[in-house]
């Protein structure tokens, strides 16, 4: 099947996807470029205090610094569909894109949700710079992007004037040199220092920022150019300084878009920022990057991630030191053991495992239907959709066996426990703001991507249809489940199957009659048409739609959504399956 839409990548990107093979899925991805903020990333940047900027200094050398206001209030204002002022007073005096951003430069953004492990990416230019130092910032291109690695941490701004002080319970400060002496410190100066002084704060770090950008060069026949800021994040040691001047990272399966290391194949410099969530110091790495492409199956031999390419940045500019980047105080996302009460099989090659606090444990934390839980297995971590009624005793979640953690927990036995993280992610009509006018939802999934899905079934408080795209009636998970939901569901929840490649018995029921709380079952794949009908059906004038399921399924459909008049806002996705 062809992609939808047409390409927002640059000629990098397009070398970097066409040589891991995913060009493909990335074009299909490319649908959640966009060239303005829709209402939804508006009012996610509305409550960022901080966000990440990528830019290039006078001398060219990329950077990444974080914009932050210290009491928690928003770093972003004045936010519109094509413009947004970013306060950069606030950046550090020392900080290396301190007075860097002038009116016409290329700056990378990106807003990240610790908590509910959110990103959204954007690509601006400085279209006025205000007196009191801060910009504002013109749109060109922003994505929001999948939660997978983002390591999740809970913040909260200083209480007025103790900024600065010890923070939260993350590991202490870990700005020392190599042997573990307290790291040279002069506040309010610009500190430089080698790679060595920081290997610390480095080795140990399980998240960090990259700067990189697509400059235009003469002669070029591409014609977009600009800034991007992203974060990388994975257990520690994925990121490592390898030498006096080098570092090294490890760069694992993502969302196939391939921004940075394409911006890096057009334009190798790159800024890394590092943060001691402890002391609130960030550094900041200005350097060249090379990207080795074989890794030779690195992470295998030890059940890591697969690594895909390993980035390594020869460091060009001084390491600088911002004391007091990062404000407020900062708490790791602990994991702790669940333990498996229950294991049931939904559907061929999909079961549901039904997670309980242990016996003098604290109870499990509330979450919302939509959310997702990441489980650590082996040193791996997943996340899986939350697929039971939220206040229910127990977690559940349902995978289908198809790599290493999932056929790890298809073994496991009832009794034995599974360390989990705490649910996060916003998606679904649990996350729709106060007031908003959205009047019926349509869930559209395929195959296991049903799980979050059932989950908004059970939690239905407006109009719901449940749209599910599955090959036959032997891979159908949560066929019953969902039909007990229509029955006793306070709103209407309607019920539509399609399928792809269904046996002699799908096909006879596809021609039964079916009642209000049951499966109506076409033989076919299912068509925009067939979405806007059921919405109709419902009585929706301001329907949302969810899609969950593999990127060849959603994004066309999304695509025909948007081209037959529905808002990108109420179109929300989340891929996997
Ligand atoms: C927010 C979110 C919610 C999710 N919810 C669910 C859910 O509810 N249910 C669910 O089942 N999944 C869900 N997923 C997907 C889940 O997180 C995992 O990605 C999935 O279970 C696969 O992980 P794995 O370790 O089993 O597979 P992996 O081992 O990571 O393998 C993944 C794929 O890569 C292939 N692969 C592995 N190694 C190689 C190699 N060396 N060369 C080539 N190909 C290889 C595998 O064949 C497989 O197809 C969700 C993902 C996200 C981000």
């Amino acid at each position: 099947m062809a992609p939808p839409i047409g390409t927002t990548y640059h000629e990098g990107e397009l070398a970097v996807q066409a040589k891991m093979g995913v060009a493909h899925t990335a074009a299909f991805r490319s649908g959640h470029q966009k060239t303005f903020l829709s209402k939804p990333v508006q009012e996610f940047f509305a409550e960022r205090p901080f966000v990440m900027i990528a830019a290039h200094d006078a001398e060219g050398s990329m950077w990444c610094s974080m914009v932050a206001t210290s009491d928690g209030t928003p770093c972003l204002s004045d936010i519109s569909a094509d413009s947004l002022v970013l306060k950069a007073s606030t950046l550090r005096p020392n900080d290396a894109l301190s007075g860097a951003l002038v009116v016409g430069m290329e700056v990378g953004l990106i807003g990240i949700d610790f908590v509910t492990r959110s990103r959204v990416r954007v690509n601006c230019t400085v279209a006025s710079a205000l007196a009191n130092g801060d910009v504002e910032l013109a749109v060109e291109i922003c994505a929001s992007h999948c939660p997978q690695y983002i390591t999740q941490r809970f913040w909260r701004a200083d209480a007025a004037g103790t900024s600065g002080e010890a923070k939260g319970d993350e590991a202490s400060a870990r700005l020392t040199g190599p042997r573990g002496a307290p790291a040279r410190f002069r506040p309010n100066a610009r500190t430089v220092s080698s790679l060595e002084d920081v290997r610390g704060l480095i080795d140990g770090s399980d998240t960090f920022f990259i700067g990189s950008r697509y400059g235009r060069k003469p002669g070029d026949g591409d014609a977009r150019h600009g800034a991007d800021a992203s974060n990388r994040c994975g257990s520690p040691g994925f990121v490592r300084v390898t030498g006096r001047d080098t570092l090294a990272f490890d760069n694992y399966n993502g969302n196939q878009m391939y921004s940075t290391l394409g911006n890096i194949v057009k334009d190798p410099r790159v800024g890394l920022t590092f943060l001691d969530w402890s002391t609130g110091d960030a550094v900041q790495v200005s350097g060249t990057a090379v990207i080795d492409f074989a890794p030779a199956g690195q992470g295998k031999e030890d059940g890591g991630e697969r690594v895909l390419q390993v980035v390594t940045v020869r460091v060009t500019s001084v390491v600088v030191r911002v004391p007091e980047a990062v404000p407020g105080t900062w708490t790791k996302a602990q994991s702790r053991p669940l333990v498996l009460s229950r294991k049931v099989q939904e559907a061929e090659g999909t079961a549901s495992f039904y997670l309980e606090a242990p016996p003098n444990t604290p109870p499990l934390a509330p979450f919302k239907s939509g959310q997702h839980m990441p489980v650590l297995v082996g040193g791996l971590n997943r996340s899986y959709s939350l697929s039971g009624p939220p206040g229910a005793k127990y977690y559940r979640i349902s995978v289908k066996n198809i790599g290493k953690v999932s056929s790890a927990l298809h073994e496991l036995e009832e009794g034995e426990e599974v360390e989990s993280l705490p649910p996060a992610g916003s998606f679904g009509p649990a996350s729709l703001k106060p007031g908003s006018d959205v009047d019926a939802v349509v869930l559209v999934a395929a195959g296991v991507g049903i799980t979050p899905m059932v989950s908004m079934a059970h939690a239905a408080t407006m109009p719901t249809a449940v749209v599910h795209a599955v090959r036959n009636g032997k891979q159908w998970p949560f066929r019953g489940e969902l039909q007990e939901i229509s029955a006793r569901a306070g709103v209407p929840v309607r019920l539509r199957a399609f399928l792809s490649g269904p046996t002699e018995q799908d096909l006879a029921a596809a021609e039964a009659t079916a009642g209000e709380a049951e499966w109506k079952i076409a033989a076919k794949r299912v068509g925009v048409e067939d979405l806007l009908e059921i919405a109709k059906d419902l009585g929706a004038s301001r329907p949302l739609f969810c899609f969950c399921g593999p990127l060849p399924f959603s994004a066309p459909l999304q695509a025909a959504l948007e081209d037959a008049g529905i808002p990108a806002a109420n179109i929300k996705s989340e891929s996997f399956g």
